[in-house]
């Protein structure tokens, strides 16, 4: 169950539901959100005489279109693709997109809503929008996976562009994908219009750490929490769902910070290693080869891989909820908690169910929630259309260390919003509110639009 919404918050949340029937991702999302915006509407009553809150629920433009493409066989397939273009108070729209058999309007919304809130947390000039298709990437090849995107790309080009909405990766979508969307951007344009993708190959207009940033940026924030309770990293064992671009790279920076990584996943099943993940291993098998989590055993026989097993069962310190939403619920919560853990960060979007997060918070451990915990990786993304912008390319050290910097710089936003508004410690309410906030008052400046 999800906590009560204040009397003034839950008329507009029962619009929400009335608006947008059967998006439960996205209710749950703006339930989420409207949880914590109580005191701001107290604190800035013209929020609500404006409507704010209704303006920012209801996305400025929704794009829904047909991909048709032909498989390697000759054989014709039509999926579904969405854009959403939430929010552009900020910047231009800005979000990934996701390629996954799961992916309709109400999953696509529920990202693009996190979306407005993460972009200004991150202090980037960049609004919020999110992408995707119902399109399963699994068991494709190469050049089924380019005429999926060439055709998907012949329909978002008209849609997209450096001012007005900037697409990055998401689940199934890498440098790989977002190669050939780019390729295709470029035919149909005729324009080298770097800024228009982020996520690009770093030898054409890709930003160094780009890669690494969703995943670098979860474990810094997971550094500041434990900071700021007197702790650190150093020596922690660490659990990290599924094994894509944010697990792994959550993985590495957990690893330079001295913590022994002893599990991650995929959706088929896990893998338990008590000596300590070997990452080379995972990121040969998922990056190199596009094999399943389970070839990892085949060459590590001290570790274990079970079918189907569930990862928060597996005893750690911190654990870090890296692969979809929904996946860490309140029985897991009770596991992790009776098992000593200590901190849970989100490297994914919306990963812990509204009963898990209530007993986390009612438990008191660290708790960075995916808005603030995952940002750095649309704040790379800005960085790497700074760099577009200025034809220039930073070193992957001075790329990081702006990383690094942005992270802190939440943390603290966060975690001084939370003081201000009574809640000390819970960066829910700061991530929340310091989003909101910053959101509103370009909306209130910019006037009704
Ligand atoms: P990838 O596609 O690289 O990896 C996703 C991983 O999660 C895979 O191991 C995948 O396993 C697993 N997974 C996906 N869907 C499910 C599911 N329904 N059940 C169980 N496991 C699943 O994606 P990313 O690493 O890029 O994204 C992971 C999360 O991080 C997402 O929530 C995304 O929105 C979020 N995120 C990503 C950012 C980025 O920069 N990439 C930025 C901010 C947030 P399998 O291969 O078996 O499907």
């Amino acid at each position: 169950m999800a906590a009560r919404l204040d009397e003034k918050l839950e008329p507009i949340f029962q619009d929400v539901l009335r608006r947008n029937p059967g998006e439960v991702e996205f209710h749950q999302a703006v339930h989420e959100v409207l949880e914590t915006l109580g005191p701001v509407l107290v604190k800035y009553p013209e929020y609500a005489e404006q409507k704010i809150i209704q303006r920012i629920c209801e996305p400025e433009r929704q794009i829904i279109f047909r991909v048709p493409w032909q498989d390697d066989k000759g054989e014709t397939h039509i999926n579904r693709a969405f854009r959403v273009e939430f929010n552009s108070a900020l910047g231009p729209y800005k979000g990934g997109m996701r390629f996954h058999p799961s992916v309709y309007l109400g999953i696509v919304k529920f990202l693009g809503f996190e979306q407005i809130f993460k972009n200004s947390l991150t202090g980037m000039p960049i609004g919020g929008g999110k992408g995707g298709s119902d399109f399963d990437p699994k068991g494709k090849s190469d050049s089924e996976i380019m005429r999926f995107c060439q055709s998907l790309m012949t329909e978002l080009y008209r849609h997209i562009g450096e001012y007005t909405d900037v697409p990055a990766g998401d689940i199934g979508v890498g440098s790989r994908e977002i190669g050939y969307l780019f390729g295709q951007y470029k035919r149909i344009t005729n324009r080298y219009e770097s800024g228009v993708l982020t996520g690009k190959g770093v030898h054409w207009g890709g930003s160094l750490a780009r890669t690494e940033a969703t995943g670098y940026g979860t474990v810094f924030f997971v550094q500041e929490m434990l900071k700021a309770r007197g702790d650190s990293l150093d020596g922690k064992t660490v659990i990290v769902s599924g094994s894509g671009n944010v697990a792994i790279y959550a993985m590495e920076k957990a690893m330079q910070f001295g913590a022994k990584i002893i599990a991650c996943s995929d959706s088929s099943g896990i893998v338990v290693d008590q000596d300590g993940i070997d990452l080379d291993l995972v990121k040969r098998i998922k990056e190199v080869e596009r094999r399943r989590i389970s070839a990892y055993v085949e060459e590590r026989k001290s570790a274990k891989y079970i079918e189907d097993g569930n990862i928060w069962s597996v005893p750690c310190d911190v654990a870090l909820p890296c692969a979809t939403q929904n996946e860490l619920n309140g029985k897991d919560v009770k596991i992790l908690l009776d098992n000593g853990c200590i901190a849970i960060a989100e490297g994914a979007n919306m990963p812990t169910t509204p009963e898990g997060i209530q007993l986390i918070q009612a438990a008191g451990i660290a708790y960075g929630p995916g808005k603030a915990a995952n940002a750095g990786g649309v704040a790379t993304s800005a960085l790497e259309m700074q760099q577009n912008a200025s034809r220039d390319a930073w070193s992957f050290e001075h790329t990081e260390s702006r990383l690094e910097e942005i992270m802190i710089n939440i943390h603290r936003n966060c975690y001084e919003t939370a003081e201000e508004f009574g809640a000390p410690s819970n960066y829910v309410v700061g991530a929340n509110i310091a989003g909101f906030i910053k959101v509103a008052k370009a909306m209130d400046a910019l006037g009704l639009v």
